[in-house]
């Protein structure tokens, strides 16, 4: 699964460098190494700020260097980059996959939403003129629940009308795409 999620456009969970290198997917934990080929689970190397959580190092995560014991997923995150990978550049990965990971990277970078958790109505503003056009809104089985397009391009007022529980939010610009996980109450 690391050698695909590496032909993928994936790269190592700990971004090949200390708490200041990234992997260009926003949901994933930093860390400040790899793993030591074990599968510590309270290991929390960098100061995270996902989704408002510092999550420990994510041993978990195919793109560590953890025991293969302990993995069992990739993130929301490093799941789109694969799927626009493979839809988009599978046949010519060379370049195109960084410019496009960082690209997502800025767009998401520049989102800000309010309140999460939710109890239905979120606030969501793109503060960069990379707009956002479109939304969609998938339920934890990953259903489209609900998609809607955004008319003027500044603050969006997503309501979700929809029983408890964890949704996930993909926001789309016309070259970038972000996805956060929501929680409605
Ligand atoms: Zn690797």
């Amino acid at each position: 699964m690391h050698e695909i999620g590496h032909f993928l456009g994936l790269r190592h969970t700990w971004g090949d460098g200390d708490c200041s290198f990234d992997d260009f997917v926003y949901d994933t934990p930093g860390s400040d190494a790899a793993s030591q080929y074990n599968c510590n689970k309270t290991r929390n190397t960098c100061l995270d700020d996902i989704y408002g959580i510092d999550l420990p190092d994510m041993v978990e995560n195919y793109m560590d260097y953890s025991s293969g014991n302990c993995q069992n997923s990739f993130t929301v995150g490093k799941a789109a980059v694969m799927q626009y990978v493979l839809h988009y550049y599978r046949p010519n990965l060379s370049d195109m996959k960084v410019i496009e990971n960082y690209a997502d990277y800025k767009f998401s970078q520049n989102i800000e939403f309010y309140p999460n958790p939710t109890t239905g109505k979120i606030t969501i503003t793109s503060k960069s003129d990379n707009n956002i056009i479109k939304i969609n809104v998938r339920d934890i089985t990953g259903k489209l629940f609900k998609s809607i397009y955004s008319i003027d391009n500044s603050t969006i007022i997503l309501d979700i009308v929809g029983s408890k529980g964890v949704y996930f939010m993909e926001l789309l610009s016309n070259n970038s795409r972000a996805i956060y996980r929501v929680v409605k109450l």
